[in-house]
């Protein structure tokens, strides 16, 4: 199975100085450091627009470019390709398919609720990946919210655990890039 990105996002293309917050040496860093090769995990967590996606579709470019796979979902596409393997009693088979690649990106955790059967498929493939695959996750939710947005307590620190464990998280606070480009354009003021 060949990787898809969504986009190509590119390093070269982030504009650093934009949000100081970041440290962009330890991004070179996961990098460098290949992170799939130890099933390092990567957060990028922050408000809307701060390039959360952008960053977490260039490290994922730089990895596929040295000859890791990847696979890219949004969190509204793993709700609905769960749902339809729930519905065709072939949840195996979705999990050997998260599971298998050396990187999995999820953008925008977070921004639904998950039902409980879609929280526990996570789980397994968390389970699963945990200490041999790199997961990506976007979230404009924090860490402590997760509990809501899994909507049952144990199963969240289940998945925390295994993702944390071996994880770095860039926390990013500053504004939105997409604004910045309106009130260039004097949409917002
Ligand atoms: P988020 O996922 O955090 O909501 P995105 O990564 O989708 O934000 O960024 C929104 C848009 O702004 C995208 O087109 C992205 O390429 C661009 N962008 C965001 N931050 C920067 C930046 N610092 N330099 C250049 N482009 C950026
Ligand atoms: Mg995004």
């Amino acid at each position: 199975q060949q990787s898809r990105l969504p986009q190509i996002k590119t390093l070269d293309n982030f504009d650093f100085t934009f949000q100081p917050s970041l440290d962009e040496k330890r991004i070179r860093d996961v990098i460098a450091r290949e992170f799939p090769r130890d099933a390092q995990n990567i957060l990028f967590l922050g408000p809307p627009g701060v390039g959360k996606t952008h960053l977490a579709l260039a490290i994922t470019y730089e990895m596929i470019k040295k000859g890791y796979r990847a696979l890219c979902l949004t969190s509204h596409e793993f709700l609905e390709k769960a749902k339809e393997a729930m519905e065709k009693g072939d949840t195996k088979r979705f999990v050997r398919m998260l599971t298998k690649t050396d990187i999995l990106l999820l953008d925008e955790f977070g921004f639904e609720p998950m039902d409980s059967h879609s929280a526990n498929l996570l789980l397994q493939i968390v389970a699963q990946r945990y200490e041999r695959g790199s997961i990506i996750i976007t979230s404009n939710r924090s860490v402590s919210e997760w509990a809501e947005i899994v909507g049952n307590a144990a199963l969240a620190t289940a998945i925390l655990d295994r993702l944390l464990h071996h994880s770095k998280a860039f926390q990013i606070r500053g504004e939105s890039y997409r604004l910045r480009e309106k009130k260039k354009a004097g949409f917002v003021f």
